[in-house]
């Protein structure tokens, strides 16, 4: 039994698929609200995968994580950095756009909530949707943050709940083929960081579900068309 950070974007959803295949007991599928201008499409689409997976799902609020945060991902006058394909390499880009999006500690304080859930509900498990891509500009999506994590927890929690991520060794070119693989429903994953109706496919993290669907052809190419890309 585990208890997965469940965003509802690409990284998170492939964690779900693959957990959720592996293991048929019950888990914990948990979205946070911290006010972010996407919440609404993310626990709408959380709840969707969660449902699809038949896992038991809940979102946790808290608004004073948002309420303190500078960031782009939640205060309204803040734009979000808009993306072309080709800037998703370009490392001064991603570094200043990174500072835009960063809320102090999310990360950090989502897995100890996590931990704590699953401890009080006799889970040893935690997992989350890390990956190798954004771990070279987001210091807190890479594996010596997770080693970080798991030595914390080993004190933190009585049963030792150890933290892992399925997807921490991949580029998201990688989570996308072993989405498509494990017939992962993309309609209902919500990477955009706006909270608009529709996907905005300018944000950074649109753009990088992008690049990871044309990587995969014409099966990435329908996929993105489900999910309403025109171009
Ligand atoms: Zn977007």
């Amino acid at each position: 039994m585990a208890v997965i950070l469940l965003s509802g974007g690409l990284d998170s959803a492939v964690n779900l698929a693959l957990v959720a295949k592996e293991k048929s007991e019950n888990h914990l599928a948990i979205t946070i609200d911290y006010l972010q201008k996407a919440r609404e499409r993310e626990i709408f689409f959380a709840k969707e995968l969660a449902d699809f997976y038949g896992v038991d799902w809940q979102v946790i609020s808290l608004p004073w994580l948002g309420e303190k945060s500078g960031s782009a991902l939640n205060r309204s006058e803040v734009n979000l950095p808009k993306f072309e394909i080709n800037e998703l390499d370009d490392k001064e880009k991603t570094k200043q756009s990174m500072s835009q999006v960063w809320v102090p500690n999310r990360n950090g304080i989502f897995i100890q909530i996590a931990a704590m859930l699953a401890e009080s509900k006799g889970m040893k498990e935690v997992y989350v949707g890390f990956n190798k891509e954004e771990a070279s500009t987001f210091p807190d999506n890479s594996a010596e943050f997770l080693d970080a994590c798991n030595r914390a927890l080993s004190y933190s929690t009585l049963n030792r709940v150890e933290l892992k991520s399925l997807t921490i060794d991949m580029n998201k070119s990688e989570i996308v083929r072993k989405g498509l693989e494990s017939h992962l429903p993309f309609e209902k994953v919500w990477s955009c960081y706006t909270g608009e109706q529709e996907r905005c496919w300018q944000c950074e993290s649109c753009m990088r579900t992008v690049r990871a669907l044309l990587s995969q052809q014409d099966l990435g190419k329908a996929t993105l068309a489900k999910m309403g890309w025109t171009k």
